[in-house]
Parts: structure tokens; C-alpha cells; sequence
């Protein structure tokens, strides 16, 4: 009988090439010769995947009749292998003379020319084994160039399979199989479609895994792909989403360009990249880049919004609402009524000659110069600034402490109110910290895991692999969102639970877990408090009545709390379905409470897991750019704390009150409270909900300065523009959904005149009276830790290369803490406070005159308000239009096939947008990605937020949905060509 995993407990002791090795029972002859430092030849094997066997090139000899795959082949006590003979190095010398009988000529191929990463060649190289001349030239098996970023050549493949592991086994997307027979075998994606066709993502995983010239990226820019070892390589971390992948770009310094990036070891993404982290670079070499400091001109005055999409003007004809509220201006006026020219970018010709260049220390003077002026006659609270997300921890302690020592007001917020505010005052209430409990990685380790509220495939792709993974080994997944995405194919069980009802659901599963007593009652007294109000309250919520109200069936709900209350060990993740609801703290009550009655925190494969969005938004969460918190959460309304700080920073006059969170920011700015604003790096005017708000809000601020890479829709409304660096152009560390604190490196020079962040807001800070002498992100960083103690002991210098994870109590030798909580919670009593909720229904049910529910969010090639991503070549080639996904019976009711136009419209805005048919909408629901500025999503969002955390309802409000004939195109461009306004 075989012996599993388990069973194995003991080591064998093999010979290989006359040496010792001794190694745990099961692990093959290569792997023990690797340790032992042995390179053995490989082809279909890679490590990461579950060996095949298949290209006989690390045969070895074990003194058996034949020679064995030593990839595959165990090591067994007293076995003696050679790996290097005469014999052993002429059977490989022909496999490889076999492989390359029909493989492409070399000198035809450009990428072929050197060997480089072509292992096939290399090895062909280093066998000095050379195609026999005469053999007709690739097995005629095709060329598939239908993606816009990757190359396929059928007749280079060696049919190892690592592509097909790589796809199915890493990154769970099941894309790629073999399709034909014999000779004629080949890879084929789905059914044998073309690249772009099939449901591939465009991960790139099968590129990374490809041994021969079969898969390759293709140049983007026209950069093109040389061997690494010609190329610069910069270790670094994806800029794109929270989960923080590990990368490193290989820069063509000749052209000061990247030509292309890969995925590197790390222990959160172990090598894997999605879409955006392997394709998604170039943006930074956009020619719209903001290069020179701007200054408004003066016949520009009054302001308002300078191009039509943010004027609110559709391409279509007259609008069903007032859409152009806030365009005060003079020049506004001339673009009102216009029909626009569809488009993803700012036309900088129509933006561009309200502004005019200046020098540095212009710019700066002048907005010292207001900002003083305004705080001066307004006081703190005319102040306010957005940081953000994207930018380091140094940079956001920076910009925080600029606010709150110049400006003496808690005034500094950025996108996590947009996010996961709600997820964080929760845990906050619950457990007293706002980080995650357990790391994405740690669902290896859980028997189930509720995954809910969060389309990760597409918003967090790479975490989304190893859900999928887990599954395969073993770990059930209860997917509960209502809509049906690529998640509900990978689970166990889905729940399609009706829009914004997760408190009753949530509430039906706690119901039954304690009514068959599957609760941890141990844990319950002695890590929690106030269990009886939570009894109390889920007790009316049977699986009956949770059917009635979310729309799952009760036999379903009880399926999930049995698999949840049976589990010996259980974790949640969830995303922005939870958070971004008037009813987000106690959406994310009701998952603390999950895991408190079932004693599911503080051990592994248990725990609390918020998918933090933005590359860096826990970790400028962490360093207090925030208003309610100094850095670490430490609250700004208590006097000790303002007492620290002061002393920390060598200032007297810090707020003593919270500050205003972004909507209320806004809100403050409409009636005349704040009065001037400094925005580095965020774009509100997309981001926020109810867009005809935030014009208005922007046209009234008496003084703008935005900080940014593009001229962001925001930045339409600005007196100054001050032209920033990327995350590509300078170094910082960065906080990922795991806590984990990586450093991102400089890989390019700032263009022209921009320049790195904080050494702009260093510079403001010094005109403004602050004594500033930063010399590096190293210097701030150190002063950072100082005040932030839960990222006490990490440095520079011990971060390396894999980043490390706070808590961590010795950073040298650790990568840190996994799992938090195991012998109390941060709350006050170290206990885990419980918090019941009722079910409220959302603020704006559909009716009648708007019968759809719309539901906001990102898609898998977008980022955000598309800023960096519409500016990238692949990602925007993948997915370039605004669209609005609706269940096809819902289409054809409204007369709507796939691809037509819709004008979609909610009680605050009307957008115009094609229609996709989609099965993962339910009836009566629809979906609207954000990323689009020509069909703004949040000119129809409701900006109702929640009473605790401040986050606006994203994922709720009430539309109509109509077909709408476009008008012919040389109509809207005649109309739009027409000079818009003095330059
Ligand atoms: S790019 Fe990714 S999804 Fe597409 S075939 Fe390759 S591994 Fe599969
Ligand atoms: S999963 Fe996130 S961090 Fe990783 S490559 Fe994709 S966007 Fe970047």
C-alpha cells in the first residue's frame, strides 16, 4: 500500500555522485540532488509544479535496466545514483538533437538568436548540439498571435506541459489542454480557440513556465525582449493591488525602458503575477505625462471643469438630468450642450492651454503662499488634504504630518474611507486592531474558508490562485456574493444572495450554527464578551426568514453553517461587497462574530481577512493618514496621544479633534467650510460617489494643488499642478494586505521636470515654515518606526528582498507574525467584543422609474479611475470600453442585445455605455466598472454613507436602464473640434 504524506515520517540516505544525502522519505532524486547542490537537466520539470516525467531529460542511473526520471523517481535508503555519464549525457545529447529537429530556425527568430531564456537552446548549447541542416523548419503547427501580449508558436512547443500546470495547477484558470493526435498534437486553449479568444487572462504564467521560444511575451512600445542577462534587473513590488506580488523588471537601459517584467519568490505570491503586474508597466512612459509644473491662467478663472467628460457632457444627445452642475466657469460655458467625442483620455489639447507653465519654485511659492493665506483668515478647518494609497508609508507619514504640524487640523484622508473604512471601525470595535488576523496564503491551512463579497479573481488575482489551489487540496469554499463571477466556479458552495443582504444572511447562518450547537463554547467565555445580545438577536433570524429576505434557499444557508460550525478550523475573507454599504460596519459585525462563536481566530487556517485594495492602503492606514488616528491608531482626540506627538514632532498646536473624512471633506467644501485643498495622488472626482457633488465641491475650493503623474480628471479643477513621480521612479516600502512591508525600488528616471514625492511635500513643508531635513525615504522611514510600534524593529536594511510582516519580534531571523490573537485581542479587556446587528435595507430600493439595482466595482485589467491603466498599452488593448454587464433575459426584455449602447441612468446622472451580457448578474441587478471616464459610474452612486465608518454605498442604487442610438461618429467629432476655449 503507498504511504501518504502524512505517513512519511522518516529520512532516507541516498548516494549521489559517490556523496551522502540524507533527505525526508518521498523526496525525488532531483530534488536531493538540488540540495546537495547537484544540477540534474530538466525541461517539463519546474519545482513549482507537480512533476510529469514526461521529456526524459533528468534521467539518472540507479542501476536498474533503464534509466530513471529523476524528477518523478523517490530516493530510497542505500540508493545509488549517477547523474553525469557518457551514456547518460548521449541520451540526453539526443533527446535534445530530437527536440530540435523541428523547432524554428534560429537565425529566422529574433528571439531565438541568443539563447538566453530558452532553455531548449541553452541546453543545446551547452550539449553543443546543433539542428541538422536540411530538416524543414517548425512542424507547421501554427502561430497564434491574437493576444495583444503574448506570442504563441506552436511549432517551438516540445509539449512538456509546464504551461498547462502552470495554468491549471498555479494559477487555477484552466485555460490550456492539448488538443490533436499524434504529430499533430498541440496545445490548445479552451476548445482549441485562438489565444484571445478563450478565457485566458492573460496572466502570463505560461509564458514565465515555457521552456522554448512557444509562449513569449510580446515587446510592448516596441522595447524589445532581450535575454535577462543583457537586461537591468530591478527587484521590486507590483504597484497595482494589495496583495502585493514580488516582481522584478528588466529595464533596457540603452532605451531607459522596461521590456518586461516577472514574477520573483516571495513567500505571499511565491512568483506569481496577474495581468496587471506582468503587463501593466508602461503607463509611466505615457506621453501624457505631466512634466513641468502648471499654473492656471487667469482668463481661466472662474473655475470649473475643463474637458467635456468631466463637464458631464455625454456623447449622445440632450441629457436626461442637470449633469453639469459646478461648471461655473466662464470657459465651461462654451463646451455646454456639445455633444463629446467618446474617448478613454483627456484630451490634453482641450485641457492643457488653461494652464501655463512654471518654474519649481514658483509653483511652490505660490502654493505655500494660498495655503498659509487660507489657513490664515479659515483656520485648520478650511484646510484639508487627500493622500493616498498608492503612493510609500514614508510618503503618506509625510503628507500627514504636513497637514497636522502645518496646518494644525486632522483634516488628511485618502481612499480607505472609500474601501474598507467600515471593515476597520468593525475590527477595530471587535478585536482593537484594523489588520488582518491571518495572511492570505494561511487558507492552506483551513478546512473551510467564506469568501464573500469580493470578485478575487479579478480584484486580487493572485491571492485568488491559492484559494483555488487550496480547494484542490482539500479546503471547502463557501462563495457568498451576488454576483456570480469567475469565484462561484471555484466553489464548494455559492450563495447568490440578493443585494445588500448580507446581515440577514450572515445573521440566518449564526442562527443555525447555535441552534445545533456547533458553537465553541470554551472560546465563547473565555475570549469574547456580550454573547447573549448576539443569541438574542440572531435568534429571529431563521434560515426561513434569511430565504426571504437574501433570496437563498434556507437548506443552503443551513448546508453553510454546518460546514462552517463543523470545521476545525475556519477563515473569512471578504472584500469591497461587504465594506461599501451604509450597512458596512455591521456587514463586517457579523463576520467577526462568525469567527468568535466558532472559535475561528488567533490559530492557523482561522481568522479575519479584509482584501485590502490599493497596493499600499494598510499601510497608509498605518501611518495615520487617516483623521481619526495618528499613526499606528493611535485616536487623534485623545490628549495623551496628542501629547506624544506633539512631543515626538516639536510642535504644541496639534488638533485636538478628529478631522473630516473625504466625503464629509466634500461636503464641508459645498457649503464654504474647507477652503483649500492639497491632493497628492488621489482622483476623487471619479472615485467619489455622486460626481455631480464633487464638481460642484471642487469648482467652490478657492485653492487646488494636486500632485499627481497624469492631469487627472481632479485635476481639471486645480490652480497648481505639481508633476510627480511614479511608483517605478523612487524608493519606499510599501504594506500589503498581509501586513507585510516590502521595499519598492527606483527602476526609472522621473521624466522632465517631475519630481519624487516627498521631496515636494519636504519642500512645501519648508515654505510654510516647517523645519524639514529628510535626506531619504531610509531618513523617514526610521522616524516612522519610531512612532508606530507595531512596525517596531523592521529597517532597511532587514526588510530584503521578500519583505517581512509586522508584528515582527526579530526581524533578522523571521518573516513574522502569520497569525495574530491566539492568546488575546488588542480590545481593552483583551476580549473579543461581539456587536449584534439587524438587517436594514438599503437607502435607495428600486422602483418603477428605476427598476435595476446597480453595482459598482473594478474589473481585472482596471485599476481605479483607470489613470495608470488606461495609459498601459495591454491592459487597455484587453479591455478599452466602458460597459454596463446585464443578465441577457434582463437585455433582451429591454430590447438590448450584446454590444449595444445603453443609457443608464439613476436619480443623479445619466452615463452612456455598451451592454454586456453577463451571467454572473442576477435578474434585476446590474454591474458598472468605475475605471471609465466617459461613462462615470459615480455619476449615478448615491453618496449615503455609513454612520461609522463614512464609507459611501457603492454597491447600491436605484437605475433605469434604456437603449440608445449613437449618433453618427463624424457628427460628435465635427461638433467636439470646434475651439473650446482660449488657450
Ligand atoms: S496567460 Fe495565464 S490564463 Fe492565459 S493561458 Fe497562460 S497561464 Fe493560462
Ligand atoms: S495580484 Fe495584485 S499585486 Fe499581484 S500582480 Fe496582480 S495586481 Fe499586482
Amino acid at each position: 500500500m503507498a504511504i501518504t504524506a502524512e505517513e512519511r515520517t522518516g529520512t532516507v540516505t541516498a548516494t549521489i555522485d559517490g556523496r551522502d544525502v540524507t533527505v525526508p522519505e518521498g523526496t525525488t532524486i532531483w530534488a536531493a540532488a538540488k540540495s546537495a547542490g547537484i544540477e540534474i537537466p530538466v525541461l517539463c520539470h519546474d519545482e513549482r509544479y507537480d512533476p510529469v516525467g514526461v521529456c526524459r531529460m533528468c534521467v539518472v542511473d540507479v542501476g536498474a535496466p533503464a534509466f530513471a526520471a529523476s524528477c518523478v523517481r523517490a530516493c530510497e535508503d542505500r540508493m545509488q545514483v549517477i547523474t553525469t555519464s557518457p551514456e547518460l549525457e548521449r541520451s540526453r545529447a539526443t533527446l535534445i538533437e530530437l527536440l530540435l529537429a523541428d523547432q524554428p530556425d534560429r537565425a529566422n527568430d529574433p528571439k531565438q538568436i541568443t539563447t538566453g531564456d530558452n532553455e531548449l537552446l541553452a541546453l543545446a548549447d551547452r550539449y553543443g548540439v546543433t539542428k541538422e541542416s536540411g530538416l524543414p523548419a517548425g512542424s507547421g503547427r501554427g502561430i497564434d498571435t491574437s493576444s495583444p501580449v503574448i506570442s504563441v508558436n506552436h511549432d517551438a512547443c516540445i509539449l512538456c506541459d509546464r504551461c498547462v500546470r502552470a495554468c491549471d495547477d498555479i494559477q487555477g484558470n484552466d485555460v490550456i489542454g492539448r488538443s490533436g493526435k499524434g504529430y499533430g498534437t498541440r496545445i490548445a486553449f479552451d476548445l482549441n480557440d485562438l489565444m484571445a479568444d478563450s478565457s485566458c487572462v492573460s496572466c502570463g504564467e505560461c509564458v514565465a513556465a515555457c521552456p522554448t521560444g512557444a509562449l513569449t511575451n510580446k515587446p510592448i512600445h516596441d522595447v524589445p525582449i532581450r535575454p535577462r542577462t543583457e537586461l537591468d534587473a530591478v527587484d521590486t513590488v507590483c504597484p497595482y493591488c494589495g496583495v502585493g506580488c514580488a516582481l522584478t523588471y528588466y529595464v533596457d537601459r540603452d532605451r531607459g525602458a522596461i521590456a518586461y517584467a516577472d514574477g520573483r519568490e516571495q513567500p505571499g505570491s511565491h512568483g506569481r503575477l496577474c495581468v496587471k503586474g506582468r503587463y501593466g508597466w508602461d503607463y509611466a512612459a505615457s506621453p501624457q505625462r505631466l512634466t513641468v509644473p502648471l499654473i492656471r491662467r487667469e482668463e481661466s478663472y472662474p473655475k470649473g471643469a475643463l474637458s467635456a467628460d468631466v463637464r458631464g457632457e455625454m456623447a449622445g444627445a440632450e441629457h436626461e438630468h442637470g449633469s453639469a452642475d459646478g461648471n461655473g466657469g466662464a470657459n465651461n460655458a462654451k463646451g455646454k450642450g456639445k455633444r463629446r467625442k467618446p474617448g478613454g483620455l483627456v484630451d490634453y489639447a482641450e485641457v492643457l492651454p488653461h494652464f501655463r507653465e512654471a518654474t519649481w519654485a514658483e509653483a511652490l511659492d505660490l502654493v505655500a503662499r494660498r495655503l498659509t493665506e487660507i489657513h490664515a483668515r479659515g483656520g485648520p478647518a478650511a484646510i484639508a488634504g487627500f493622500g493616498s494609497a498608492k503612493c510609500s508609508n514614508e510618503e503618506a507619514y509625510l503628507f500627514q504630518k504636513l497637514i497636522r504640524t502645518g496646518f494644525h487640523t486632522n483634516n488628511v484622508d485618502h481612499c480607505t474611507r472609500l474601501c474598507h473604512a467600515s471593515s476597520v471601525f468593525a475590527l477595530f470595535e471587535g478585536i482593537g486592531s484594523g489588520a488582518v488576523s491571518t495572511t492570505y496564503g494561511d487558507i492552506v491551512n483551513a478546512e473551510v474558508a467564506i469568501v464573500t463579497g469580493t470578485n478575487t479573481p479579478a480584484n486580487h488575482p493572485v491571492a485568488s490562485s491559492f484559494f483555488k489551489q487550496a480547494r484542490r487540496n482539500g479546503t471547502t469554499i463557501i462563495y457568498v456574493d451576488p454576483r456570480a463571477d469567475k469565484m462561484a466556479d471555484h466553489a464548494d458552495i455559492y450563495c447568490q444572495l440578493k443585494p445588500g443582504t448580507d446581515v440577514a444572511f450572515y445573521n440566518g447562518v449564526m442562527h443555525e450554527v447555535i441552534r445545533l450547537d456547533l458553537v465553541d463554547h470554551e472560546f465563547i467565555a473565555s475570549r469574547t464578551s456580550n454573547y447573549q445580545a448576539l443569541k438574542d438577536t440572531v435568534a429571529s433570524y431563521s434560515p426561513e426568514r434569511a430565504e426571504q429576505i437574501t433570496g437563498v434557499p434556507a437548506d443552503v444557508i443551513r448546508r453553510v453553517a454546518r460546514a462552517w460550525g463543523e470545521a476545525k478550523a475556519g477563515v473569512i475573507f471578504w472584500g469591497m461587497g461587504i465594506s461599501q454599504h451604509t450597512t458596512g460596519t455591521d456587514n463586517a459585525r457579523c463576520l467577526i462574530a462568525m469567527c468568535a462563536i466558532t472559535g475561528n481566530v488567533g490559530k492557523q487556517g482561522t481568522g479575519l481577512h479584509p482584501l485590502r485594495g490599493q497596493n499600499n492602503v494598510q499601510g497608509a492606514s498605518d501611518m495615520g493618514l487617516i483623521p481619526m488616528y495618528y499613526p499606528n491608531y493611535q485616536k487623534a482626540d485623545d490628549p495623551d496621544v496628542k501629547a506624544r506627538f506633539e512631543a515626538a514632532w516639536g510642535t504644541t498646536d496639534l488638533d485636538p479633534k478628529r478631522g473630516l473624512t473625504v466625503t464629509e471633506i466634500i461636503g464641508s467644501a459645498l457649503k464654504g467650510g474647507v477652503r483649500g485643498m492639497y491632493m497628492l495622488g488621489e482622483n476623487p472626482f471619479l472615485s467619489d460617489p455622486n460626481i455631480n457633488k464633487v464638481r460642484k465641491a471642487l469648482s467652490t475650493l478657492e485653492f487646488l494643488v494636486v500632485q499627481d503623474i497624469f492631469l487627472t480628471e481632479t485635476a481639471e479643477f486645480a490652480d497648481v499642478i505639481l508633476p510627480a513621480s511614479s511608483y517605478l521612479e523612487k524608493d519606499g516600502t510599501y504594506t500589503n494586505t498581509d501586513r507585510r512591508v516590502q521595499l519598492g525600488r527606483k527602476v526609472l528616471d522621473t521624466p522632465g521636470q517631475a519630481r519624487v514625492d516627498w521631496e515636494v511635500v519636504q519642500d512645501i513643508a519648508n515654505r510654510i515654515g516647517l523645519d524639514w531635513h529628510y535626506d531619504s525615504p531610509r531618513d523617514i522611514f526610521d522616524e516612522m518606526v519610531a512612532v508606530t510600534p507595531s512596525y517596531r524593529n523592521l529597517s532597511y536594511d532587514n526588510l530584503g528582498l521578500t519583505g517581512k510582516l509586522y508584528p515582527n519580534p526579530d526581524p533578522e531571523r523571521s518573516d513574522g507574525t502569520v497569525v495574530m490573537f491566539g492568546e488575546k485581542f488588542n480590545t481593552n479587556d483583551g476580549l473579543a467584543h461581539l456587536v449584534p446587528a439587524e438587517w436594514l435595507p438599503a437607502r435607495e430600493l428600486p422602483d418603477e422609474d428605476y427598476p435595476f439595482v446597480l453595482n459598482t466595482g473594478r474589473m481585472l485589467e482596471h485599476w481605479h479611475t483607470g489613470s495608470m491603466t488606461r495609459r498601459s498599452y495591454a491592459l487597455d488593448a484587453i479591455a478599452p470600453r466602458a460597459q454596463v454587464y446585464l443578465h441577457p433575459d434582463d437585455a433582451a426584455a429591454l430590447g438590448l442585445a450584446d454590444g449595444d449602447m445603453a443609457r443608464v441612468s439613476s436619480r443623479r446622472g445619466t452615463i452612456e455605455l455598451a451592454v454586456k451580457f453577463s451571467y454572473s448578474e442576477a435578474r434585476g441587478n446590474c454591474f458598472i466598472p468605475f475605471h471609465f471616464r466617459e461613462a462615470a459610474a459615480n455619476l449615478l452612486t448615491i453618496d449615503e454613507i455609513d454612520p461609522l465608518g463614512k464609507i459611501p454605498e457603492f454597491k447600491f442604487c436605484a437605475v433605469r436602464i434604456v437603449r440608445f442610438e449613437q449618433p453618427p461618429q463624424a457628427e460628435v467629432a465635427d461638433q467636439v473640434d470646434a475651439p473650446q476655449a482660449d488657450g
